[in-house]
């Protein structure tokens, strides 16, 4: 557990340790509820978590070499992209904000704040989380530069035309279905963080990651500082021998297994 971690379990009410067999679930609730208290999660957010903590406990909690490897090949799609951007919401900056930002950095994409529950000032808050942790450019906040992704009823078919709409490999987590589907119809290489296998985001996704978003982002930094090293044939073959839909397959099977 990092220190930022320790110091959140030393100051919840219930008295945690790190030893706690579900320390690590605990300090994630604490730290949206924290998002919650600081205007950056909704409380739908809130149950949004929920739905992907139960596919977690199945998973026992931990990256499995089937979601390390959806890992690794999205990195390689990030990249080999040419406009790669990471697409940030409430939950993911509450969790990883600073992690996002090297993320962002180590595989020179961009960032822009999408919410479903889209507020200005909310927005604003996700923004300043995010400068604060160094990110230079945040997109998704300029009204002047806003555009409409067709066919979504949602607020998350606001886009910034400098970013998402002009981008050929987003990267997203916790997202909503209709948004994805209508992104790959768009003809953009999506690579999707759920822990539902079973969601519309993680079924139409062309890289899905079925691992927890706090586990997920270290280790593609951890992966990307590596690869990027790499020559492109290396990450083209690497993408190229990845079947999705297997890969989905094999992580259902972890979760049966897990019952
Ligand atoms: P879809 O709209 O794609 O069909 P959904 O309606 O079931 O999905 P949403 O509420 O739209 O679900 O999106 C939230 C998704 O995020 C859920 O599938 C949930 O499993 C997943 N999720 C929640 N918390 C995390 C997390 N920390 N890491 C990864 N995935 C998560
Ligand atoms: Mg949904």
């Amino acid at each position: 557990m990092k220190i930022k971690e320790l110091d959140l379990l030393k100051k919840m009410k219930h008295k945690i340790t790190p030893t706690h067999p579900r320390a690590n679930s605990l300090v994630i609730r604490e730290k949206l509820v924290e998002g919650f208290n600081n205007g950056i999660v909704v409380p739908h957010g809130l149950i949004a978590h929920g739905r992907g903590e139960a596919f977690d406990y199945l998973l026992g909690e931990k990256t499995t070499k089937f979601a390390y490897e959806a890992e690794k090949v999205a990195v390689c799609l990030m990249l080999l992209s040419k406009k790669p951007i990471i697409s940030i919401n409430g939950n993911t900056a509450a969790l990883c904000a600073r992690d996002l930002v090297t993320l962002s950095n180590v595989t020179k994409s961009r960032i822009e704040v999408n919410l479903f529950h889209k507020s200005t000032a909310r927005s604003s808050a996700i923004a300043s989380i995010l400068k604060k942790e160094n990110a230079i450019v945040v997109l998704g906040l300029d009204n002047k530069s806003k555009t409409i992704i067709e066919n979504i009823s949602s607020n998350r078919k606001f886009v910034d035309k400098n970013g998402i709409m002009n981008s050929d490999t987003i990267f997203l987590a916790l997202e909503d279905g209709d948004r994805t589907e209508n992104l790959v119809k768009m003809g953009k290489k999506v690579i999707s963080v759920d822990l539902n296998p079973l969601s519309r985001t993680a079924i139409v996704s062309n890289v899905t990651i079925v691992d927890n978003i706090v586990r997920v982002i270290p280790n593609m930094i951890k992966i990307a500082k590596q690869l990027v090293k790499k020559d492109k044939q290396y990450l083209l073959r690497l993408v190229n021998s990845f079947n999705n839909k297997e890969n989905m397959h094999k992580s259902l099977l972890m979760i049966k297994k897990g019952i």
